[in-house]
């Protein structure tokens, strides 16, 4: 049998962390190659890759996680702000196939940069083109309502 990712060997106490909150369906940890003091992750319990595979009730307590966490790692590091983000896939920079978000403290002066600066390739798109991506992201919305139902 394939060996569990190491999210899912920390979630069950095989591998050790220094865990900061957990229930029912999610667990924060201390990132262990931390970029700025604090950095945590918040993981669902359920091995899941992906945000769009993760299942509602663990999208709920992952975003309520997140919510009640946010203000006290912050508080407890003294950082003004933070970044929140998740890599969503391997081309996006993923390395652990089990879902993240990531949530890093930020400070006055640390020379970080915004999410904005993860993808700058990209021109600005004609109105046109904005027009033609925003439609085909509505249908693939309501095509994904349909299989839902
Ligand atoms: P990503 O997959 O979003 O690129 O990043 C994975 C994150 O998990 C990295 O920031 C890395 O430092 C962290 N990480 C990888 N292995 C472990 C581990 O065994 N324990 C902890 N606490 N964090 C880990
Ligand atoms: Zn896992």
């Amino acid at each position: 049998m394939e060996r569990p990712c190491i999210f899912c060997r920390i979630i069950r106490g095989d591998a050790p962390a220094h865990r900061v909150y957990e229930d029912e369906r999610v667990l924060a940890l201390l990132d262990i190659n931390p970029c700025s003091p604090g950095h945590t992750l918040i993981i669902p319990k359920a091995h899941v890759g992906r945000l769009e595979n993760l299942s509602e009730d663990d999208a709920i307590a992952l975003f309520l996680a997140l919510h009640r966490l946010t203000g006290s790692i912050q508080r407890a590091v003294e950082a003004p702000a933070t970044t929140i983000g998740i890599n969503n896939g391997p081309e996006s920079g993923q390395e652990v196939p089990h879902l993240h978000i990531h949530i890093i403290p930020r400070f006055k002066g640390d020379r970080g940069g915004v999410v904005q600066s993860v993808a700058r390739g990209y021109r600005r798109p004609s109105d046109e083109e904005m027009y033609k991506i925003a439609e085909r992201i509505r249908e693939a919305i309501k095509e994904a309502s349909k299989r839902r139902d």
